[in-house]
């Protein structure tokens, strides 16, 4: 009886061994995709509407001057990208050019 209960043991952590590599392998190509192919955020989105997200911070009430998407720390885009992640935008891009009531200098 024991042995069965061994061979089953080794069954499956060869199945979660298995699974978490395929899990591993799988997110490469979505980390690979990119903060350029992610849809950017848009004005209907709730968070955007709550934080007051627009997309060009000239046209932002209660903007700091200069402060902008690009300069903040919550942006995950390169330097001089024109679009990249949020932190508060998982799976969305927001503008370089825009800004939001979250906006916090990056250091
Ligand atoms: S938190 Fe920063 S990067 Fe994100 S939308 Fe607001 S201003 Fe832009």
């Amino acid at each position: 009886m024991k042995p069965v209960t061994d061979e089953s043991r080794r069954r499956l952590l060869k199945s979660v061994t298995l699974g978490v590599a395929l899990v591993s392998v799988a997110g490469l190509p979505l980390r690979a995709a990119s903060a350029a192919d992610l849809p950017l955020v848009t004005a209907d989105d709730p968070t955007a509407k709550a934080l007051r997200y627009v997309s060009d911070a000239s046209k932002a009430s209660g903007a700091k001057p200069g402060s902008k998407c690009a300069n903040c720390s919550n942006y995950q885009g390169a330097a001089g990208s024109a679009q990249g992640g949020c932190l508060l935008f998982p799976g969305k891009a927001v503008k370089a050019t825009g800004w939001c009531s979250s906006w916090t200098a990056k250091t």
